[in-house]
């Protein structure tokens, strides 16, 4: 069964503005790794009556309530106090708890002095499980009542990334029984929507693994995720569906839990021997970063020149004066000829040109903005790919960039360019 949480982030400044829900963000995060479903996140002031409210609205329509704030000793911190109220629980005082804020402001906090109200945090409510503060003094806490499970964080954001580590998970995952385990398959050439529309009928049919498309910097990722008692039983139900979706998508899936593009090209071009050097003018040389992003790549990537003028191309790259003037700049010969002296230059087995218009805007030409050629030069092989991207600068000249790889990934495996 999959369990409703709902996250109540007790504190006025969280209502003022003066500080950013990050606890919740980081509670939610924590519960979506154990599959459960998160359909609220409510704030309320330090008022015990509104708190009181939020807690009674929770308690209806949620399995789990998480607070997080109002644990500390002072006077506005009433989070344990209304909870326990609410689901009828006395506080009782726990020694242990009490010992421990000793000696915590003995070991940390010599300098301060330890008031009456400190002890405030060693009242815990009757039957609870005790969630240890590893970086200060108030403990959280979890108790069951009614079927509903409430646990209590703290508000400092590292003590509460902390405890959910340290203390919620391990208390959730008891309840939940499973765990989540998550793969991702990488995804080239085809956008969000219509990789969900291809796939729809899985995505609708599946629960247990789910199926989820994602999409960043014009690549898709889908993300297949499975509840399990262990990652062998996770595996035996990930593993048909992720055949499915490569045998639906063919060779625009690129990977299965690899980091990129640019690592798959790297790790292509190691395996096969082979030498890669690239000529860039609308990408600025972000081709050549991405590839020598990664650790090692100087074995296979020779190098990379960013010839942006019409002079830059011809003296750098050797691209005829001719061609430049009867085609422009931006035109698949220019390309052709970029990915040519490339891999000349360079004595490099496989070159890639790309030239084209990042806008914002056509060109001088009437190139309209977007226009992009990329071309691949390999012995025997003289591949060009024409764009027209319908993106803003920055995303024409990641997407450039990414193409660009995926021509290189497809020519090393052998699939059609
Ligand atoms: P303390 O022992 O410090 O009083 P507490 O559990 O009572 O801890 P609060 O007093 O509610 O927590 O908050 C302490 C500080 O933690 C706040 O001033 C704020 O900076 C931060 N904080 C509280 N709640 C959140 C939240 N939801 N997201 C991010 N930061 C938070």
């Amino acid at each position: 069964m999959a369990y409703i949480a709902e996250i109540i982030g007790v504190g006025t400044e969280l209502l003022l503005g003066n500080i950013v829900n990050t606890d919740a963000r980081d509670v939610s995060q924590a519960l979506s790794r154990l599959g459960i479903n998160v359909y609220f996140h409510t704030v309320v002031g330090d008022n015990p009556e509104r708190l009181k409210q939020a807690v009674a609205i929770a308690r209806a329509r949620a399995d789990i309530i998480i607070t997080t704030g109002g644990l500390g000793p002072t006077y506005d911190d009433l989070t344990k106090q209304t909870l326990a109220e609410a689901f009828g629980k006395q506080l009782l005082f726990d020694e242990k708890e009490a010992e421990k804020i000793r000696g915590f402001f003995r070991d940390r906090l010599g300098h301060l002095q330890i008031t009456e109200n400190n002890f405030r945090q060693a009242m815990l409510p009757e039957g609870c499980v005790v969630f240890d503060n590893g970086c200060g003094t108030a403990p959280g806490c979890a108790f069951e009542s009614d079927g509903k499970h409430v646990l209590m964080l703290p508000g400092p954001p590292r003590e509460c990334r902390a405890m959910i580590e340290s203390g919620m998970l391990p208390y959730l995952k008891r309840l939940a029984g499973d765990e989540i385990y998550s793969r991702n398959i990488h995804v080239f050439g085809l956008g969000e929507s219509a990789v969900e529309a291809r796939l729809r009928d899985i995505m609708e049919s599946s629960s247990n693994p789910t199926l989820a498309p994602y999409a960043k910097d014009a690549e898709t990722t889908l993300r297949v995720t499975a509840r399990a008692k262990s990652r062998e039983d996770a595996d035996a139900l990930m593993n048909p569906i992720i055949e499915h979706v490569k045998k639906t998508l063919g060779d625009i899936v690129y990977g299965v839990d690899t980091d990129s593009l640019e690592n798959t090209v790297i790790s292509l071009l190691r395996d096969s021997g082979g030498t890669l050097a690239v000529a860039e003018s609308c990408t600025g040389g972000l081709l050549a970063k991405r590839l020598t992003d990664i650790p090692g790549a100087s074995r296979v990537f020779l190098g990379g020149i960013t010839a942006y003028s019409d002079d830059a191309k011809i003296a750098l790259v050797g691209v005829p004066r001719e061609t430049l003037e009867a085609h422009g700049a931006v035109s698949r010969e220019t390309a052709e000829a970029l990915a040519l002296g490339a891999r000349e230059k360079l004595r490099a087995g496989l070159g890639i040109g790309i030239t084209g218009v990042a806008g914002p805007g056509a060109d001088e030409h009437g190139n309209p903005e977007g226009r992009v050629f990329i071309s691949l030069s390999a012995e025997g092989t003289l591949v060009t790919r024409s764009l027209d991207l319908y993106y803003d600068r920055e995303r024409i000249r990641i997407a450039s960039a990414s193409h660009a790889l995926d021509m290189a990934r497809r020519h090393l495996t052998g699939v059609e360019l």
